[in-house]
């Protein structure tokens, strides 16, 4: 008697089959969601003895703490999002696509409006989602993003350690923006050198890291964004970088001081022009002629040379301030990130020195309650 061989079945069946399958997987998500929520917010879970709901169902229903949180993320904002749950219900949009929006959702609580997103999950991956959220959530909210963002680059962690035969080993932590300005910086250094070149990835991004080192490699973000997101005019979406997920209209502003922006949209045509080639550049006779007046960084006490230095305008040059020498001070790249996104002020004391002052710290709670 013959063995059974696979199934025979065709392509198209199969695909409609697995479809089919996801969908029903879907509905039995959201339904666990809904429980899900229900048991975390119970709060019965430590007399069971574990530190959180998602940490029971973790351990109880065999899952990730990862996909655990997600659920009870999706359970808990289901109220916020009911023409996406019944979209899934249609097959329109997958778990996925709600799993998305519900950080949004418990991000922005009241002010979180699912009807666009639904529109643009309808027809986009939840990775395109995810980043069209984050531009709705800097919409709504551009303070919370770009706090979120500082916080971030706060955490930015690196240690190096020797071994004994000289070897190093790197290990750490960078935000967003740090992570993109690295990935930037060595992708075109990792790339394969052709034929011959046998090197597995991570070793061609070590290589190309050591290369970056020894000063041989210039970064060069592309980044994009609207002339209203520069402006840091309400209503206006977060710009864009390479490598990264949308960044906030500080960071922007920063990059935009010394055109490390590649293009600027002009208006609601989305003309591009290209800050990097127009006269806002520094570069040429007038950055040597401001490297040789400053001579290092101008912060008062560093002395980071200028080829680690930007040139930042004190009056933005999107608020009207000209790239003429008296506009233009050195900064190192930390304290130019401290007078854009970190909020200190740089000022001149009337015998010609610098003064930084730190951003004003505001105890008590903020004026208007977080909803
Ligand atoms: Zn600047
Ligand atoms: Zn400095």
């Amino acid at each position: 008697m013959p063995m059974p061989g696979p199934e025979v079945i065709e392509s198209h069946e199969l695909r409609e089959r697995m479809v089919r399958k996801r969908h029903a997987i879907d509905l039995m998500e959201l339904s666990f969601a809904e429980d899900a929520a229900l048991f975390a917010a119970k709060g019965d879970y430590d007399e069971l003895g574990y530190v959180s709901g998602i940490d029971w169902i973790r351990f109880n229903c065999h899952m990730t703490s990862g996909t655990a949180a997600d659920r009870v993320a999706v359970g808990d904002s289901m109220h916020r999002m009911p023409r996406s749950i019944e979209a899934v219900g249609q097959g329109e949009i997958g778990l996925a696509h709600v799993t998305v929006m519900a950080r949004a959702a418990a991000t922005l609580k009241d002010r979180f409006d699912e009807r666009p997103l639904l529109e643009y999950a309808r027809d986009n991956s939840p990775g395109k989602l995810h980043f069209f959220c984050r531009h709705a959530r800097h919409v709504v909210d551009p303070q919370g993003y770009s706090a979120e963002e500082a916080e971030q680059a706060q955490n930015r962690r690196l240690s190096l350690s020797s071994w004994i035969d000289g070897t190093m080993v790197l290990s750490g932590v960078l935000d967003a923006f740090g992570g993109a300005a690295l990935r930037s910086a060595l992708e075109p250094l990792a790339r394969s050198s052709g034929e011959g070149d046998h090197r597995e990835r991570e070793q061609r991004l070590a290589d190309a890291l050591v290369e970056l080192a020894a000063g041989r490699a210039r970064t060069n973000l592309q980044v994009t964004s609207s002339v209203e997101t520069l402006l840091g005019l309400a209503g206006a979406s977060a710009a864009d970088m390479e490598f990264s997920l949308p960044i906030s209209a500080r960071m922007v502003e920063r990059l935009a001081c010394d055109s490390g922006v590649t293009r600027v949209l002009l208006d609601s045509e989305s003309t591009v022009i290209d800050v990097g080639r127009s006269k806002r550049v520094v570069s040429g006779p007038a950055r040597r002629a401001l490297n040789a007046r400053d001579g290092s960084c101008r912060w008062p006490g560093c002395d980071r040379p200028p080829s680690w230095s930007a040139a930042h305008h004190v009056t933005h040059w999107i608020h009207g301030g000209s790239s003429d020498l008296d506009n233009l001070i050195l900064l190192c790249h930390r304290h130019h990130w401290m007078v854009h996104e970190g909020k200190w002020q740089l000022v001149r004391s009337d015998d010609g020195r610098m003064l930084a002052i730190p951003p004003t710290v505001r105890f008590g709670p903020p004026a208007r309650a977080p909803d």
